[in-house]
């Protein structure tokens, strides 16, 4: 579903990605760990063109995201064209970003009303159904102040399921909350992973990972330095950087 080829990004001298390659199949569930700063974030950004990398390209369901082949190049497509093919991929951020001044289930039916992808009571039930899934049918009249942190986190990942993505990736979904509010993201993360939906999370929760993952990453310096299923990446990994990684988190 997703294949990223020789990504490289800096941000002035500093090289983030160093010619990252992956492939994610369909429904497959993927986490990445990784020390601070090792590009994870950036990666996550430059899979929906949220980032443009220096080099290399993101494809998304077979589709170039962010250009089109124009004959021996590529050529960036337009801003109009770029938020189509984003909405095409949910991204669930650490701190919710959710619309302050919108109840939970305007912030949940905005994104498919404004695309033109549902009307309006389509929207509605859609998110209604969603909001069920998610634990919240008795939020949806609420602000988001007026939510926990986790209820806040499971509004934001109806909203990302609203638009019907094929692709979701979660950049630490629950390292914004409290610890006795983590647990109730995770189960809502663990809901959808087998429903066919694929999922990229970013986290440093590695029991979810172990329980959860087809496919764990360990990310360092720009580079994936390694992968496999999580019984080997996590319980007998190759290199001294996971190693050393993995003694710190666990
Ligand atoms: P964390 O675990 O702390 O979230 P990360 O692995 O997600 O880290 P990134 O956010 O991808 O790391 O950042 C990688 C490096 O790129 C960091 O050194 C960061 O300071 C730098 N960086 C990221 N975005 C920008 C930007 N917009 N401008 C300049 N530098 C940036
Ligand atoms: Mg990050």
């Amino acid at each position: 579903a997703i294949q990223v080829h020789d990504v490289r990004k800096a941000f002035g001298a500093h090289q983030v990605l160093h010619g990252v390659e992956l492939t994610v199949r369909p429904g497959e569930v993927t986490v990445i760990l990784g020390p601070s700063g090792s590009g994870k974030s950036t990666l996550l950004r430059v899979i929906n063109h949220l980032e443009k990398p220096d080099r290399g390209h993101v494809s998304v369901g077979g589709e170039p995201i962010g250009v089109r082949r124009h004959g021996d190049h590529l050529k960036e497509l337009s801003e109009r064209v770029i938020l189509g093919q984003r909405s095409r991929i949910g991204f669930v951020f650490q701190n919710f970003n959710l619309f302050p001044h919108l109840t939970v289930l305007e912030n949940v039916t905005a994104a498919p009303v404004a695309t033109g992808k549902l009307t309006k009571p389509e929207a509605r039930n859609l998110a209604l159904d969603l909001l069920g899934r998610v634990g919240l049918a008795d939020k949806t009249g609420a602000y988001p102040r007026q939510l926990s942190g986790g209820q806040q986190q499971r509004v934001a990942i109806a909203r990302a399921l609203a638009l019907r993505p094929g692709v979701i990736l979660f950049d630490e979904p629950t390292s914004a909350l409290d610890p006795e509010l983590v647990g109730e993201v995770l189960a809502v993360i663990k809901d959808l992973a087998g429903g066919g939906t694929t999922l990229v999370i970013v986290t440093h929760e590695i029991g979810f990972a172990r329980e959860c993952a087809d496919r764990v990453i360990f990310m360092d310096d720009g580079r994936i330095v390694e992968q496999g299923p999580p019984a080997e990446v996590l319980d007998n990994p190759r290199h001294e950087r996971t190693r050393d990684f993995l003694s710190k988190v666990l």
